[in-house]
């Protein structure tokens, strides 16, 4: 099992990335936003509790991701790893995500991350908005608390991953094919 996390801000193309990409190599794509999503379309309790602090663009509690990601990681068979995309999103949920891939006889191999210019991610956001219907998308103050959200909690696993010689930085300007194959081409070599 080869294990990748996905990273970058709001807008970087994670999620358009990560769906070829797990196709490509056979991986889980395990995406927090869309199970939190798919919660909210469910209207079960927890997709209630969690959606307004989603449209906020504040982060949901770290015990509710770490729970989702652990039942998903028992449940998955027949697949050669993990890409998580939007987990984990603070140290503490790095932490917990090793210690739930240590326990399990897997690791973190690579953490993969998409650099985008501030300008380029909220042309991309407000251009989904559009076609997503994110209520997260349309509002523009939101879109920068995303981005400062990202930057004060999320951005800190970087230097950690760092530390564990796991870090890739990855142009993610440019066309979804171009990106496409940076990410392909590197991430090869793990598989
Ligand atoms: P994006 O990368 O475009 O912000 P996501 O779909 O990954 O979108 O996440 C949408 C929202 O879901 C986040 O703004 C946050 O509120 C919540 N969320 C998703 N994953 C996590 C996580 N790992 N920890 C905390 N909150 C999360």
């Amino acid at each position: 099992m080869v294990n990748f996390l996905i990273f970058g801000p709001p807008g970087s193309g994670k999620g358009t990335q990560s769906v070829r990409l797990a196709e490509k190599f056979n991986l889980a794509h395990l995406s927090t936003g869309d199970m939190l999503r798919a919660e909210i379309a469910a209207g079960t309790e927890l997709g209630k509790r969690m959606s307004s602090i989603m449209s906020k663009g504040e982060l949901v509690p770290d015990e509710v991701v770490i729970e989702m990601i652990a039942a998903r990681i028992d449940g998955t068979k027949g697949k050669d790893g993990f890409l998580f995309d939007g987990f984990p999103r603070t140290v503490d949920q790095t932490v917990a995500l090793e210690k739930m891939l240590n326990k399990r006889k897997m690791k973190i191999d690579s953490m993969l991350v998409l650099d985008v210019d501030h300008d380029e991610l909220v042309k991309r956001l407000i251009g989904r908005a559009e076609l997503s219907g994110r209520p997260d998308d349309k509002d523009p103050a939101v879109i920068e608390n995303r981005i400062d959200v990202y930057k004060e909690k999320t951005e800190p696993i970087i230097e950690y991953c760092r530390k564990k010689g796991i870090y890739k930085p990855i142009n993610g300007m440019g066309s979804i094919e171009d990106i496409f194959v940076r990410l392909s081409d590197y991430m090869k070599k793990f598989l």
